[in-house]
């Protein structure tokens, strides 16, 4: 690495780590698009202006795109076809001494060198391979153990360091994996060799992204509308104090929002982003929490038994025109030891013996639970272990639970093959095993002790419920009223800035 690229980098390491303190411009919002990648291919419809490490530009066509991730380089030699035309293509390379290997793909071979681990590698042995009057082109794989490197559609390829920004494109939108977005789109390089995408983007525009993400866009105008206040003044809120991740402000997950970009705009949500445009809650002088959820099982939650500290505007009480949302869902014992585990940091040992609620908050949902097993009795939160299990699984805090009994056929297997396949420990007990000579397998029936849980609701059940909100906008109420239900003594304002 050369000294003015290294101390490029070593200045891209210090703006990366600064940057989650640094309040954001005014309505411009960092948002991580999924997490770590190994690869990410970006697609720009409407051409843009890509910025590469070091500064040089390229004017990137309508159309084009851009790949980033860990590669490794392979040379093509001609073109696919029988075997045997692809050995002679290799033959043909006589005394150069180059590794050669083969694929079958779609029904044909192909010949490459490689694999080479550095581009400049590939290039001079596809040269050498040219010089001997073989077709060869350099072509890019996907490799844990290549180098991060960046393409273009007709542009060299490039090796990139690790670590701080790759690459940043400027355009009006841009595609990731096919997905569409408005704004800018930067690649990071992650510490552990992944890619991390950042869409910058306006406020407003976000919005856009979010409000059809988080509520069907089919939903009475007024609930739409406290659905993009709630969103705007959760984003400014989170973009202002920073902390919730490092280097972008909000992820697009239902961690922070979910953001689904501009390919699920819709001009129903739209419009309640634009008739609400710049306006937030605000409780005193600073932005409220506007915490969301999508259904609170009949009656909302206080703040301080979900998260511990309380807030004056975040207290439970009964939802009225919420309909009711009830599930049920079926857990293999052994994924709910799993996850109990998980909870208590330690091995757990099957059967399950007993299982029961110790305790519910005021509200009704459950709050302490006691699971007896061979290896102890353990009493646990009910939000940590329904979480560990998986919240969309066990959908809110209203749940009880019952054991329940299930056949599972698996097919295609034999019973060494099944016992083989399970974890041990596993409480499965195969119990009937019949060959099937027709089908070529043999298949045999399982039986494994399941638990039932049922309940209503969905989410954590703090501050507005999206179902909630739907139901009073259908009873006529305007967003103000819905907001003012859901978050009392917050008042609705224009923001002004950091
Ligand atoms: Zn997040």
């Amino acid at each position: 690495m050369s000294g003015a690229r290294a101390l490029l980098v070593a200045a891209i390491i210090i703006t990366w780590l600064t940057m989650a303190a640094v309040p954001s411009e005014a309505r411009t919002l960092q948002v991580g698009l999924g997490s770590g990648r190994a690869a990410v291919s970006l697609g720009f419809p409407a051409g843009a202006q890509l910025v590469l490490p070091g500064g040089d530009t390229v004017a990137l066509a309508p159309g084009d795109w851009v790949w980033v991730g860990l590669a490794r380089a392979m040379v093509q030699l001609g073109r696919s076809g029988p075997r045997w035309v692809a050995q002679q293509m290799a033959e043909a390379l006589g005394s150069v001494e180059l590794p050669v290997t083969y694929r079958y793909l779609q029904g044909s071979w192909i010949a490459y060198l490689g694999p080479f681990v550095s581009g400049s590698e590939a290039w001079s042995a596809a040269k050498q391979a040219q010089q001997a009057g073989i077709p060869a082109r350099v072509v890019w794989a996907y490799h844990p153990e290549g180098e991060l490197t960046i393409s273009w559609r007709g542009g060299a390829l490039q090796p990139v360091s690790r670590v701080g920004e790759l690459v940043r494109a400027s355009g009006t939108s841009f595609t990731v994996d096919g997905r569409q977005y408005r704004g800018e789109v930067h690649i990071w390089g992650l510490p552990d060799g992944t890619v991390q995408v950042i869409n910058e983007v306006d406020l407003e525009a976000y919005l856009r992204g979010v409000v059809p993400a988080e509520m069907p866009a089919e939903w009475p105008l007024e609930a739409l509308k406290a659905q993009a206040i709630a969103a705007r003044t959760y984003a400014l809120r989170h973009c202002v104090a920073g902390g919730r991740h490092e280097g972008f402000d909000l992820c697009d997950g239902t961690h922070c929002q979910v953001y689904a970009g501009a390919g699920r705009e819709h001009p129903r949500t739209d419009r309640a982003v634009k008739d609400t445009q710049g306006v937030v809650l605000w409780f005193g002088d600073r932005l409220a929490d506007t915490v969301y959820h999508a259904h609170a099982g009949g009656r909302t939650e206080d703040a301080e038994q979900i998260w511990g500290s309380a807030v004056p505007y975040l207290r439970g009480r009964p939802v009225p025109a919420e309909p009711p949302r009830l599930w049920s869902w079926m857990l293999p014992e052994v994924e709910l030891l799993q996850a109990l585990a998980r909870v208590v940091r330690q091995e757990v040992e099957g059967p399950l013996v007993e299982f029961n609620v110790l305790q519910w908050f005021p509200s009704g949902r459950v709050r302490r639970v006691s699971l007896v097993t061979p290896s102890g009795q353990y009493v646990v939160s009910a939000e940590r272990l329904r979480s560990a299990i998986g919240a969309t699984r066990v959908r809110s805090g209203f749940w009880e639970v019952a054991k329940g009994q299930e056949r599972t056929m698996i097919l295609g297997m034999s019973a060494a093959q099944v016992a083989a396949v399970l974890p041990a420990g596993d409480p499965v007990r195969i119990t009937r095993l019949v060959p099937a000579p027709a089908l070529g397998v043999s298949y045999c029936t399982r039986q494994e002790p399941l638990w039932v849980f049922w309940g209503d609701g969905f989410g954590h059940g703090v501050g507005m419920s999206q179902w909630g909100a739907q139901g009073l906008a259908l009873d006529g109420w305007t967003h103000g009223q819905i907001l003012q239900f859901f978050y009392p003594g917050t008042r609705l304002g224009p923001w002004k800035g950091p």
